[in-house]
C-alpha cells in the first residue's frame, strides 16, 4: 500500500465511508495520511469547582449531592444532576440519557468532563462525559486528535482508518539530503506524519508539526523560485502607450484616486511601457482600491488592442468584477468587450465565451480558475491580473501566464505581511502597497461581546435592516457535526428566522454550495433582496456590497485576528455608518484581550504583528490566519520561523546546485515535481 492506494483498500471502508472521505476531499490513503488534526483533545488535570472557568473546558472530580431530577419535553428526556465538592456546587445536564438515573447515585464520585457555562453564580455543565478517577488517569497526558468531520463521519471512525494507514502505508525514502535534515534539525518525514496524528507527548509534536510546515512552505517556494528564475528579465512583448481611455475613464469616475492609487498607478504604467514584462504585486488593506487598478491596467491593455484576463478565485468574486466593468461599459463608455468564464456556465454558454476569447472578440476576460483550462485559447493575452491571489497556488498563476507568450503579471493581494515575509512568500514579484484608504469612509464601530449579548445584536440588526441596510452573519463552520460546539450555518440561518420579525428575509451561503447556487444568492444579496446573509468565510474574499453595514461574526475566538480583519473590511463600504459585533463562546482574559485589539486598530499590518506577539510563535495549535495562504498546516504567521528557515534552505541549496541535478538531490526533486503531492490546496472556503 502506498500513498496513491485508494482509501477503499483500508478494513472499514466501504462505499459509504468512501463517500463521506470524498466530501472532505480524501481519496487515497495519501490524502488520509495529509488529513491532520485540526486540533487535539487533552485530558487535562481535574481542578475543583470553584476553579472552573465558563467557556473553557473542564475536569472535575465531585459527589453527587442529590437525587437526579428527570422531566421531559416532548419526546426529550432531561435529566437534571447536583454535584459538589467542598469548593461549589454545579448543575449537570443529561438529554436523553435516562439510564444515568440509576447510575448517578447521591454520593458516588465521579470525574465529570465539559464546557463550563455560567449562569448568574451558578456553574452548569451540559451533556458532560463520566469517568471514573482510574479511566480518567489513563487519559490524562495523552493528546487525542480531533479531525475536521463531516456529517455522517465520526471522529472515530477517521482515527481508526488513519492508524491503519500509516501502519500498512510504505513510506518513500527520506527526501532531503542529509546535511539538509541535519541543519534544520528536522525529524524524519514518516516520524513526523506518526506524530502529528498520534503524538505522544507535546515536545514531539512541535518537533513533528515544524518538519510537516517546512515541507509546505520549502515546496511552495521551490516553485516560487522557479518561477522567478522564468519571469526575471523578460522582454516585454507588450509594450503600451498610455492613450486617452485611462485619462477619459478617470476624469468620468465619481472620485479621484488616493495618493496612493495614483502612485501605484504611475508604477503600473511605467512597467508596462518599460523594456522588461511586468511582475508587480499589490498589496493593500481590504477596501484600500485595488480593483480600479486592475481595471486601470486592463483597460490600458484594451486601448492597445490585445487582451487582458482578470482571474478571481471564486465565481462570486469573478461575477461581481464582471458586473462592475459592464457598469463602466454602460456608463461611461469604455472600450471593453468583456466576457465571463466560469464553471458553473452552461456547456454552449462556455463555447460561445471560448469563441470570443479566441477571435479577440473579447478584449477583457473575466473568470475563475476555468480561465486556465486547455480549451480556453487567446488572441493576444497580454495582461493577467489575479485577485486575491494565493489563494491560487502558484501553479495555477503560471499557468494562465502560459496561455499568453509572456504576458505581464499584476496581483493583487490584501493579505497584510510585514515586508520581511512579503519579500519571501513574493519574491517573483515586485511589490507595490497601497497604504492609504479612501478619504471620508466613516471608521466602523466594533464590540467584542459574549454570547449573552445575541440578543440585543438581532434586535439591533433588525433595526439596521428596517433603515434599509443590510448584515452579514459569519459561522465558522457549514453544518452540524464538522466540529462539536461551534455555530454552524445552516442551523443558525434557521435560528435567525426564528428570532428575526418575519419580513426580514435571511439566507445562507457556504462553500460547499454549487457555484450556480452561491451566484444566484449573492447576485441577490447585490440587489438587496436578501437582508441578511448567513455564511461560512466564503464571503472573506473581495465581495463589495456597500450598502451592508453589519458583520456580526460568531465564534470569533475561532478565527484569526487577521481573518477577522478581512472579514470587517466587507463593511464600512459605503456612506453608511458600519458595526462589527464579534462575539465570543470563550471568555477567558487572554481571547478577550486578543479580539480586543480588533477594537484598537484598523490597520492590517499592525493587527497581524500583534496577534502574532500575544500568541508568541510556534503555537501549536494555532487558529489559522490567512485565508488566502491555504496551507494544509503552515501558518504564515505563526509559522514566520519555520518559513524564513525554508527559504534559507532553498537558497543555499540552489547556491549549490541550482538545477538539482546532484545524486543526493535526486530524491528531492522527484518529490518536489511530483504534482500530486505538494501543491498548494485550492479552496474555496
Ligand atoms: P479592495 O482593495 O478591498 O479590493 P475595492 O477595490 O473593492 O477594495 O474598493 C472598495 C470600495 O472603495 C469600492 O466601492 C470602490 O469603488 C471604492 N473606491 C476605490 N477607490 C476609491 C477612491 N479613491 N475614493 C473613494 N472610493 C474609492
Ligand atoms: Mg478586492
Amino acid at each position: 500500500m502506498d500513498r496513491s492506494t485508494s482509501v477503499l483498500e483500508l478494513k472499514g471502508v466501504g462505499e459509504k465511508t468512501r463517500k463521506l472521505f470524498e466530501k472532505l476531499d480524501i481519496r487515497s490513503v495519501g490524502d488520509l495520511l495529509g488529513h491532520y488534526p485540526r486540533d487535539y483533545e487533552i485530558y487535562e488535570e481535574p481542578v475543583s469547582i470553584g476553579q472552573t472557568v465558563p467557556g473553557k473546558v473542564c475536569a472535575v472530580w465531585a459527589a453527587v449531592s442529590g437525587i437526579p431530577n428527570e422531566r421531559r419535553v416532548r419526546r426529550l428526556h432531561i435529566l437534571n444532576v447536583t454535584v459538589s465538592d467542598g469548593t461549589g456546587v454545579m448543575q449537570l445536564t443529561f438529554f436523553n440519557m435516562p439510564f444515568l438515573k440509576k447510575v448517578l447515585k447521591p454520593g458516588s464520585f465521579y470525574l465529570f468532563r465539559g464546557t463550563v457555562q455560567s449562569r448568574g453564580k451558578t456553574r452548569l455543565m451540559e451533556q458532560p462525559k463520566i469517568f471514573s478517577q482510574e479511566e480518567y488517569r489513563r487519559q490524562t497526558d495523552r493528546l487525542l486528535p480531533r479531525y475536521s468531520l463531516t456529517k455522517g463521519l465520526t471522529n472515530q471512525a477517521v482515527q481508526k482508518a488513519v492508524k491503519q494507514a500509516l501502519d500498512l502505508c510504505d513510506f518513500e525514502e527520506e527526501f532531503y539530503p542529509q546535511a539538509l535534515l541535519d541543519a534544520y534539525d528536522l525529524m524524519p518525514e514518516r516520524e513526523a506524519v506518526c506524530t502529528v496524528h498520534f503524538p505522544t507527548d507535546r515536545e514531539l509534536l512541535g518537533k513533528a508539526r515544524r518538519r510537516l510546515v517546512f515541507d509546505e512552505f520549502f515546496a511552495f517556494l521551490y516553485l516560487l523560485r522557479r518561477n522567478r528564475q522564468a519571469g526575471e528579465g523578460l522582454r516585454n512583448r507588450f509594450r503600451m502607450f498610455e492613450t486617452a481611455d485611462t485619462v477619459r475613464f478617470l476624469e468620468q469616475l465619481p472620485f479621484p484616486l488616493t495618493k496612493a492609487q495614483a502612485k501605484v498607478w504611475q508604477e503600473i504604467r511605467n512597467d508596462m511601457s518599460s523594456e522588461n514584462c511586468m511582475n508587480r504585486l499589490i498589496q493593500g488593506d481590504v477596501g484600500s482600491g485595488k480593483t480600479v487598478l486592475a481595471v486601470l491596467a486592463l483597460l490600458m491593455t484594451a486601448a492597445n488592442g490585445y487582451q487582458g484576463a482578470l482571474m478571481a478565485p471564486t465565481e462570486v468574486l469573478a461575477a461581481q468584477h464582471f458586473e462592475t466593468v459592464k457598469g463602466y461599459v454602460e456608463k461611461y463608455g469604455v472600450c471593453f468587450r468583456p466576457v465571463l468564464l466560469v464553471g458553473s456556465m452552461t456547456a454552449g454558454e462556455k463555447r460561445e465565451a471560448y469563441e470570443k476569447i479566441a477571435s479577440g472578440e473579447a478584449n477583457l476576460i473575466i473568470g475563475t480558475h476555468a480561465l486556465i483550462q486547455s480549451k480556453v485559447c487567446f488572441k493576444a493575452l497580454a495582461l493577467v491580473v489575479t485577485d486575491e491571489q494565493h489563494r491560487f497556488g502558484v501553479r495555477q498563476r503560471e499557468h494562465l501566464a502560459k496561455k499568453g507568450e509572456d504576458p505581464h503579471i499584476l496581483v493583487m493581494s490584501a493579505t497584510p505581511i510585514p515586508r520581511t515575509l512579503a519579500i519571501i512568500l513574493y519574491g517573483d514579484l515586485h511589490i507595490s502597497v497601497v497604504d492609504e484608504l479612501p478619504q471620508g469612509r466613516l471608521p466602523i464601530k466594533n464590540c467584542v461581546v459574549n454570547t449573552s449579548y445575541r440578543p440585543t445584536a438581532y434586535k439591533f440588526i433588525a433595526g439596521q435592516v428596517a433603515e434599509g441596510r443590510q448584515v452579514y452573519v459569519i459561522c465558522p463552520q457549514v453544518e452540524e457535526g464538522e466540529m462539536e460546539d461551534l455555530e454552524n450555518v445552516v442551523d443558525y440561518t434557521e435560528k435567525l428566522k426564528s428570532v428575526l420579525p418575519p419580513d426580514i428575509s435571511v439566507a445562507y451561503l457556504h462553500g460547499k454550495m454549487r457555484a450556480a447556487d452561491k451566484n444566484r444568492i449573492m447576485e441577490e444579496f447585490a440587489a438587496r433582496s436578501i437582508d441578511v446573509l448567513v455564511s461560512t468565510t466564503v464571503i472573506e474574499v473581495g465581495i463589495n456590497v456597500p450598502n451592508a453595514t453589519v458583520m456580526m461574526v460568531e465564534n470569533a475566538e475561532r478565527f484569526g485576528l487577521a481573518q477577522l480583519h478581512q472579514l470587517r473590511g466587507r463593511v464600512g463600504r459605503g456612506e453608511h455608518q458600519s458595526y462589527c459585533i464579534f462575539v465570543s463562546a470563550r471568555e477567558d482574559k487572554e481571547t478577550m484581550e486578543r479580539l480586543q485589539i480588533l477594537n484598537s486598530s484598523n490597520d492590517g499590518f499592525r493587527i497581524a504583528a500583534e496577534d502574532l506577539r500575544l500568541r508568541g510563535p510556534g503555537e501549536l495549535f494555532g487558529v489559522r490566519q490567512s485565508g488566502e495562504f491555504s496551507f494544509r498546516m503552515g501558518d504564515i504567521y505563526a509559522d514566520a520561523a519555520v518559513l524564513k528557515q525554508a527559504a534559507d534552505a532553498i537558497e543555499a541549496l540552489l547556491a549549490q546546485d541550482p538545477d538539482l541535478e546532484r545524486p543526493e538531490n535526486q530524491a528531492l526533486k522527484r518529490r518536489l515535481l511530483d504534482e500530486t503531492v505538494n501543491t498548494v490546496d485550492f479552496r474555496t472556503i
